[in-house]
This record gives structure tokens, sequence and C-alpha cells, in this order.
């Protein structure tokens, strides 16, 4: 039987799914284990398929195909169906190195919700680098264009350290250029540029005065606890997308979900 605070636990969210430890690139702070499980070691199509039906089942909202490479798995397509069948949202955590245009579309196809891409470094010389292999950069590009081309949105994640520290804004222009969110930024505000971070207002309060635009006239959309707290001590108000089911947690509106047909007619109207 669940102890009591057991069983007031919201259900998880995500779900972090490792399919495998092979991978093309040999990135050297990679989290793999230094024992890899083999590819005849992997749990087999079925297994994952069961596991996200029980996932489904608990609640989880989203499930992030990792590894290693996820792309290395021959059933990548059918672990994907197998999500859009039990109403999870996918994310695809890849190098990007080995996706061809037609297996995206078969991806895209089966039910795919989100690529995320793994950059290296700014350049080709700290990517391939850091990635130990040759080429992996301009192919990351190539990469990055077929996703937005096929209309999945897309997301860049960089593992920051002192080979690549000096290329952040670069990594940040990059990100910006190559999703698509390049006319949509006006300004960035990084926690490096004020004296306090969340919940402290000063991150909202540097972005009023970068934008020129009084508190009143924001809107913040947050998804934890202290981002709400820093929005409203601005006096910005919030939106919560979604609750995270933390106690405290009260922004002057609550959504579900960015596909909220409000929050959408809000997003319209800007
Ligand atoms: S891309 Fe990811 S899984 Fe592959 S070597 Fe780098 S950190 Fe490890």
């Amino acid at each position: 039987m669940n102890s009591p605070s057991e069983a007031h636990q919201p259900p998880p969210i995500g779900m972090l799914a490792e399919l495998t430890h092979r991978c093309p690139l040999q990135c050297p702070y990679c989290s793999n284990p230094v024992e890899l499980t083999r590819k005849r070691e992997e749990l087999d199509t079925e297994t994952w398929q069961r596991v996200f039906h029980e996932a489904a089942e608990l609640g989880v909202l989203q499930v992030h195909l990792s590894g290693g490479e996820p792309a290395l798995r021959q059933d990548l397509e059918a672990l994907v169906a197998s999500c859009a069948e039990h109403g999870l949202y996918s994310n695809l955590i890849t190098a990007g190195v080995n996706i061809s245009r037609a297996r995206l579309e078969a991806l895209a196809d089966a039910g795919l919700d989100h690529v995320q891409l793994s950059v290296q470094g700014a350049t080709a010389e700290v990517n391939d680098h850091i990635a130990n292999l040759p080429g992996a950069f301009d192919k990351k590009l190539a990469f990055a264009a077929e996703v937005t081309d096929v209309s999945l949105p897309l997301t860049l994640n960089s593992v920051i350290h002192r080979a690549n520290l000096h290329q952040i804004p670069d990594l940040v222009e990059l990100a910006l250029g190559r999703t698509g969110l390049r006319d949509a930024v006006r300004a960035i505000v990084a926690r490096d540029e004020v004296e306090h971070g969340k919940p402290a207002p000063d991150l909202y309060l540097k972005a009023g005065e970068l934008l020129g635009f009084a508190a009143g006239e924001m809107l913040a959309f947050e998804d934890s606890l202290v981002g709400v707290q820093a929005a409203q001590a601005a006096g910005v108000p919030v939106v919560g997308v979604p609750t995270m089911g933390q106690d405290g947690f009260a922004p002057d509106f609550l959504f579900g979900s960015l596909a909220d047909p409000v929050l959408q007619a809000w997003a319209a109207a800007l």
C-alpha cells in the first residue's frame, strides 16, 4: 500500500527512453555507462511498446526517445507509432548525422511530434572535435534544415563546458536561426546579466527594460513555481503552462497545454 505522501504524488509528466547505447559520436562527457549494453541485449520492440502503454496508463504525457543514438534502432518508426497510438507526445533526441530525408519523413508519418538535435559546438572545428566525428557539424546543419522543411518542431541542445563556453552567444544565434525563431525574438536576457535569479524579479525587469515595456504591458509564460514568482514579483501577469503540480504554483492564468484554443487565439492576436 502507498504511504500517504506517495498517494498524493502527481504522475510523472515525461519519460526518458534510452533505446540504445550505440552512437556514431564519441563525446568525452557522454553519460552512457562505461559497460555499454550490447545491441542484442537491448529491449526489443514489443517490450518498449508495452512500456509506452504502461507509461500512458500512469499519466505520462511526453516520451523522449534517446540513447546513444536512437536512430540506430531499426524499429524507431514502430516505437514512434506506438507513442502516437497511446497519445504520448514523442521527442526524438538525436545527434542528427545518420537520418536520411526519407527516414525523417517516415518518422513524421509515424507520428513523431518533435526533434531535439544535439550540437557540440557552434563551428565545425569545435563541434567535430568534441564529437570526434569529422563532417558531423555539416550533417547536423543539413539535418536541421530538413526537420524544419518537413514542418517538425526543432530544438537544439548543447552541453556547455570549457571547450565551447566561449561559443554560447554563437550557439544561441545558431539555435534561433535553425529553429526559425530569429524573427520572433527581440531580446535575450541571461542569468549572468542580472544580480539575482528567479524567484527574484530581476530577469523580468531587465527584459522590460530591453523591450521598452512597462511590467503591466507584458505577459509571461512559465512552467515552474520560481518562474511564476519572479514574474509576479515584477508585476508581470503570468500564464502557467502546464501546472507542474508544485505547491504554491498560482499563475494568473492556467492552461494545460500550449495547444489550448484560448492560448492559441492570444498568440495569433499578438
Ligand atoms: S551524441 Fe550523446 S550519446 Fe552520442 S556520444 Fe555524444 S553524448 Fe554520448
